[in-house]
């Protein structure tokens, strides 16, 4: 069994994952608003904490983290979501759990885990997307993950699809994932129907799933956009099948066939295509801790 551990701008969650990549325990927090301000310290402290507590029941020498952001050698170089720039995670924590921590950027580990466990092995091309806070990128080529010479890449949530379009924590304006990440669709949500951006995810989840019709039109905008991000995309890499995770799988009932209509009614593809197989994450949102726990 392995520990692994997905830390995004919204959630830490950490897993005790057998090598069939089956959680046997899991541990989650929320950040809450206030908690969000100091994320950094929040969140070190939690998983320092739950570590520790774990290391009384199991044993283990390594432990694996997903971040969201640019990872190099267990130092966060940049993390827009978590508001973290040139920070050495590995350092910190390792001198706090005492045991070795192996750090890479969320979606990859979430790719990872998808490939590994869930059921795209049929696939030779696979484009890889988390819609959670921010929007995380992964490909994977003949079962390779692939990357960049000196960073991760594949930041596909920094592809500016509106050229004076909001402003990204990046610096850019206009960048996809201020219109197609999950985050950016609940904040919509959340300002129609006069809500607290601290409600917690199942309220708004069934806030969300009696409010279809009065969300109506966030719905369409939220797929338009998202469809202008993807479809450059599929044009770019023209995969075999796209795998949405993060946040976006509870949600899927409600928005996937939408996108899928969408991306192969539109006049956004440049070669047309009678089919295009999109699916979400078989893990859920558990693919970051279960691919977090494979890294070695
Ligand atoms: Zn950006």
């Amino acid at each position: 069994m392995n520990i692994g551990i997905d830390l995004g701008g919204s959630h830490v969650g950490i897993g005790v994952v057998d090598n069939n990549g089956k959680i046997l325990e899991k541990f989650e927090k929320d950040f809450s608003v206030e908690e969000k301000k100091e994320l950094k310290n929040v969140a070190i402290q939690y998983i320092v904490d739950i570590v520790n507590k774990l290391k009384e029941k199991y044993e283990f020498s390594k432990v694996g983290l997903g971040v969201a952001g640019t990872v190099s050698n267990g130092v966060i170089l940049k993390s827009v979501n978590l508001g973290i720039k040139n920070f050495d995670m590995k350092k910190e924590l390792e001198k706090r759990i005492g045991v070795n921590v192996i750090i890479k950027n969320d979606a990859k580990c979430a790719a990872i885990a998808e490939y590994e466990f869930g059921d795209l092995k049929l696939y030779d091309n696979i484009l890889f997307l988390t819609l959670g806070t921010g929007i995380g990128g992964a490909y994977i080529y003949e079962g390779k993950l692939l990357e960049g010479t000196n960073y991760d890449g594949f930041e596909y949530g920094h592809m500016i699809i509106n050229k004076n379009g909001i402003e990204c924590k990046c610096g850019k304006r206009g960048c996809f994932e201020r219109y197609g990440s999950i985050l950016s669709f609940k904040n919509k949500v959340i300002q129609k129907l006069n809500l607290s951006h601290d409600i917690p995810g199942p309220e708004l989840r069934l806030v969300i799933d009696n409010s279809k019709e009065e969300i109506k039109d966030i719905i369409n905008e939220y797929i338009d956009d998202l469809s202008i991000g993807i479809s450059n995309l599929v044009n770019i890499f023209e995969p075999d099948c796209i795998v949405i995770g993060g946040g976006f799988a509870r949600y899927d009932y409600l928005l996937l066939d939408k996108l899928h209509e969408k991306l192969l009614q539109s006049n956004l593809l440049f070669n047309n295509r009678n089919e295009i197989i999109i699916k979400t994450a078989k893990l859920g949102n558990d693919a970051g801790i279960i691919g977090a726990s494979k890294l070695v």
